[in-house]
């Protein structure tokens, strides 16, 4: 079962690296990725011109945040299948179900604590 799950993560993981690459370049270090610059190439910006540039550049640090939450519960999902963890809900400690891991299988909880799952830490 879980071999199934291994397959999709990693194909899962493969597509969220390649759109993090194209919005964000990956901090080796902290292992952070950093969102790239949107709209430098206008050459004399008025300020409707920059007021857009500035919109462009906040809605991208909004997605590259959105991105990289998959990105790491993936990574982490992988880390579990590797170190016979997975599948296991992180608040309740109880299985997670099979429909919900189907569905994602970067899930971190259960279908009961899946609301609180935005407030575990990366
Ligand atoms: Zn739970």
């Amino acid at each position: 079962m879980t071999t199934h799950f291994k397959d999709t993560l990693a194909e899962m993981l493969r597509t969220v690296t390649e759109e993090l690459n194209t919005i964000a370049v990956l901090n080796e270090e902290s292992g952070d990725w950093v969102a790239v610059p949107v709209g430098t190439e206008v050459a004399e910006p008025d300020n409707n011109e920059a007021a857009d540039v500035v919109e462009e550049w906040n809605e991208r640090r909004a997605l590259v945040a959105v991105v990289e939450t998959d990105y790491r519960n993936i990574i982490r999902a992988l880390e579990k299948i590797a170190d016979n963890r997975y599948g296991v809900c992180e608040i309740s400690g109880e299985p997670i179900e099979e429909k919900r891991l189907q569905a994602n299988p970067a899930a971190r909880t259960c279908i009961a604590h899946m609301n609180d799952e935005g407030t575990l830490a990366l």
